[in-house]
């Protein structure tokens, strides 16, 4: 595996493998790898002939600064993972590699994405999201982006950028589904923060959408949503959101109808989790 610190350096070992008529994948992450990030990974590694992972703690989508500053790093043993699962390079950059001086920061038109849920909850999250990617994307230019769909609003965001910058006729979105621990939890680097009485509870949040999953045809679903919500209450979260909405535009369902989607986040100590259960 190849580790890369420069993007022009990434740049062009890439412009060599597509001139050489090989396809590209690109898993960008922030570290602290675990299971899920390695089944992008693994995916790319099946579709393409090169793939290309990136560790970036971006500054710009954090708007809890203490969140930031706990975010676990886990550098050697990340490389090890990566070695393991046969990736191709590792794209490592410092921050002025990514936002070097003169940087602009523009404005992504993410329409009704940004004022739900994750949008609401945590402003400015997907300006930076987008504004981090945009640039991963330019420096790599892959043929194909792997995103997890633990994150489903980001890939609607991120499905949206590529809409927006006209990516979308040059690469292809890969969602992959969300790994979870035996117990159910959703994998994700903030797991490694919890404390053993905190990781104990943390499941139910999958167990929460579960209820959801098992219910919505029978009961109405303002209640599910209440009886989820003090599932989470009862065992000390404070709760975000817990909602149910059509997968397709993340927006609030008041009956059953069409394609649906569970989602909750919820914060434990100070750290917040989130996860989503598509229904049908
Ligand atoms: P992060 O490092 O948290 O920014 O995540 C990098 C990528 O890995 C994002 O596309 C995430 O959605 C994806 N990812 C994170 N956790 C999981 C998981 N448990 N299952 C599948 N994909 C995941």
């Amino acid at each position: 595996m190849i580790i890369f610190k420069q993007a022009g350096d990434l740049t062009g070992c890439i412009a060599q493998e597509r001139k050489n008529g090989r396809k590209t994948g690109f898993v960008p992450t922030m570290g602290a790898l675990h299971q899920g990030h390695l089944e992008l990974v693994k995916q790319s590694r099946g579709e393409n002939d090169f793939t290309v992972c990136s560790i970036f703690v971006n500054p710009t989508q954090f708007n809890n600064p203490d969140d930031f500053a706990h975010y676990p790093i886990t550098l050697e043993k990340d490389i090890e993972q990566l070695l393991a699962t046969g990736c191709d390079a590792l794209f490592l950059p410092p921050v002025k590699e990514i936002y070097p001086p003169g940087h602009i920061k523009k404005h992504y038109e993410l329409g009704r994405l940004e004022s739900l849920l994750e949008g609401l909850h945590r402003p400015g999250h997907f300006q930076g999201v987008c504004e981090v990617v945009e640039r991963l994307l330019d420096i790599v230019r892959p043929d194909r982006l792997y995103l997890g769909q633990k994150d489903l609003q980001q890939c609607m965001v991120l499905s949206r950028l590529l809409q927006l910058t006209g990516k979308d006729k040059e690469m292809e979105l890969g969602i992959v589904p969300t790994v979870r621990e035996a117990d159910g939890l959703a994998m994700s680097s903030r797991n490694l923060r919890l404390d053993a009485a905190q990781r104990a509870k943390a499941p139910l949040l999958y167990q929460a959408l579960r209820h959801i999953a098992g219910h919505y045809t029978s009961t109405p679903l303002d209640r599910l949503k209440a009886e989820a919500v003090k599932m989470l209450e009862d065992a000390g979260f404070a709760v975000d959101y817990v909602e149910i909405a059509e997968a397709e535009s993340l927006e609030p369902l008041d009956a059953p109808s069409g394609k649906m989607v569970a989602l909750v986040a919820a914060t434990t100590g100070n750290i917040r989790l989130i996860d989503n259960v598509l229904l049908n």
